[in-house]
């Protein structure tokens, strides 16, 4: 195919006004996922600049689960599910972060990363960066080394990345 990544994501993603509250523009990924090609292609190119750099990925509930699991399976990695506080059932490292209201919080099973191992953080969008850089702190709790973040939109006008120094982040596309 000649189509670029970037005329790829600009023909199937869809922007909604107003989700999930007035004044968002909510960045649908889902028909990119449910393409056969899209899918390949979107997974690939957010791969391709860390080969060789890590050892496990991680995915960010939970659309970064999609993007993490179809990466780990392609690169011949484990993958590591960070989720929501109260999902996992057993012994976790938890980072709190504040939210436009309120805080969330991230948690990762202890036993499942070794202190050391490099790890490649996925997610669908970079807004605040809030997110990521809670994940971030989360796995430096574990000892383990951020190999990169790898996002498939980065939001351009929130400063994201700024939220990330020191960090390799590598967007797919910067979208207003
Ligand atoms: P943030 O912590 O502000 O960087 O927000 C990132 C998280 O919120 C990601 O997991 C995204 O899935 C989601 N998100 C934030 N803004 C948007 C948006 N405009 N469209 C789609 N998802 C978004």
């Amino acid at each position: 195919t000649s189509e670029s990544i970037s005329d790829l994501l600009d023909r199937l993603c869809e922007i909604v006004p107003d989700y999930p509250q007035p004044g968002i523009s909510f960045k649908d990924l889902t028909p990119v996922f449910a393409d056969a090609s899209g899918l390949r292609r979107m997974v690939d190119a957010l791969i391709a600049p860390f080969e060789g750099q890590f050892d496990i990925v991680a995915g960010l509930e939970a659309r970064g689960f999609v993007l993490a699991a179809a990466a780990a399976y392609a690169s011949g990695k484990g993958m590591l599910t960070i989720r929501k506080a109260g999902k996992l059932p057993r012994e976790v490292y938890r980072d709190e972060y504040t939210l436009e209201y309120g805080t969330g919080c991230l948690e990762v099973h202890k036993d499942e990363i070794a202190p050391g191992t490099r790890v490649l953080i996925l997610d669908d969008v970079l807004a605040t960066g809030g997110t990521v850089s809670s994940s971030v702190r989360l796995l430096e709790q574990t000892g383990a080394k951020i190999a990169g973040v790898g996002v498939v939109l980065e939001l351009d006008g929130l400063n994201g990345r700024d939220k990330l120094p020191g960090q390799n982040v590598v967007s797919l596309q910067v979208v207003h």
